[in-house]
């Protein structure tokens, strides 16, 4: 037990991690940031915080930054390979290294006495049968990975329950639904890009011609997929609060979403609405590993740490993530 001061960042040049470290450093930590920049950005890095550019796959690396840094009192780990699709396609990239590199973190944190620990981890752990799709989707509901993304991320779960069990690590796992929006200064620029908004921006943008739904026969109101959507800063809030209260919960997961699903139409229309662009949309096939409806229920945390979203509706999410694309139209690059 002791006071918080320090916290490690890995993947804090990225999209979530890059706002969970602004907002720790407003909270008044200090920050270290880790991240081989593979798709994140130096840009992103808040200039308050350290910056080690350091691969998990370089354990010898991480250890000179925790030599560095011996006051480190707690991690948060954001970085991963984060594509379902491309998962699907390259199941071992997935499988092997976001396992690997997080287990690499855990072993130089252990070596170090560091035993706090927050994981982001994802919605595709469940990819639940229909009988399952009407509800909102608790802590409770069973693990069924969607895809080797969400497999790996469920290993290090398990890691994790072992770690706590065997050396007292304490640890919060926090499963995003899908995080989208921005902050004035720091927002989602991919390479390449792959998710749903930010795609949908582009078009907005003139940077591309048309959107690609994803299949529109599942199962849902109008056949495409639905989906939470949740705005990063919501999300590194719920890092805050989890930070906060990690002595206390030894170990603990959340589902962390809005409550309320959206289906790839409507966040083309929202879209629409908000930009004033047509965004001209064709239907192709399904990608694989994609379950059809995701849609969280984060009573939990809501009851437990007291997270209240301050984005909790389509609308307000996608305007944020609009305003920073226009003010960025080439993401970090400008
Ligand atoms: N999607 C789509 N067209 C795209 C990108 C995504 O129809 O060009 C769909 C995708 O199938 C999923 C939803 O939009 O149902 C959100 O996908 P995204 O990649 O943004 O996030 P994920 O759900 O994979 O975390």
């Amino acid at each position: 037990m002791g006071t918080i001061r320090k916290v490690l960042v890995t993947g804090g040049a990225g999209y979530i991690g890059s706002v969970a470290a602004r907002l720790l450093l407003r909270a008044g930590y200090a920050v270290v940031v880790v991240d081989n920049l593979y798709q994140g950005h130096r840009a992103a890095v808040p200039p308050q915080a350290h910056w080690a550019r350091v691969d998990l796959a370089d354990k010898n690396a991480l250890r000179a930054v925790f030599a560095q840094h011996p006051d480190v009192d707690a991690v948060m780990h954001f970085a991963a390979y984060t594509l379902v699709g491309e998962s699907m396609a390259q199941p071992l990239k997935y499988l092997r290294d976001n396992l690997v590199n997080a287990c690499n973190l855990l072993e130089v944190m252990l070596e170090h006495g560091v035993l706090r620990f927050i994981l982001s981890s994802t919605a595709n752990l469940f990819d639940l049968p229909p009988e399952h799709q009407d509800q909102p989707i608790t802590e409770e509901f069973p693990i069924i990975p969607g895809s080797p993304y969400g497999e790996s991320k469920f290993f290090v779960e398990r890691v994790l329950h072992w770690l706590h069990r065997t050396h007292g690590l304490k640890y919060v796992s926090l499963r995003y639904f899908n995080a989208a929006g921005a902050l004035p200064d720091c927002g989602e620029d991919h390479d390449p890009e792959t998710h749903l908004i930010p795609l949908v921006l582009q078009v907005a943008l003139g940077q591309r011609s048309h959107i690609t739904i994803f299949g529109d026969d599942y199962p849902t109101r109008d056949g495409t997929c639905v989906r939470d959507y949740i705005h990063v800063a919501d999300l590194a809030q719920a890092h805050i609060l989890a930070l906060e209260a990690l002595d206390t919960l030894g170990a603990r997961h959340y589902n962390l979403g809005n409550g309320t699903g959206y289906t790839v139409k409507e966040v083309i229309e929202t879209a629409r609405r908000i930009t004033g662009h047509p965004i001209p949309a064709v239907i192709g096939p399904r990608r694989p590993g994609d379950p059809a409806v995701l849609v969280a229920s984060s009573e939990r945390i809501r009851r437990e740490l007291g997270w209240a979203p301050q984005y909790p509706d389509l609308e307000s999410i996608v305007r944020s993530a609009w305003e920073w694309h226009r003010a960025h139209p080439n993401g970090y690059e400008d």
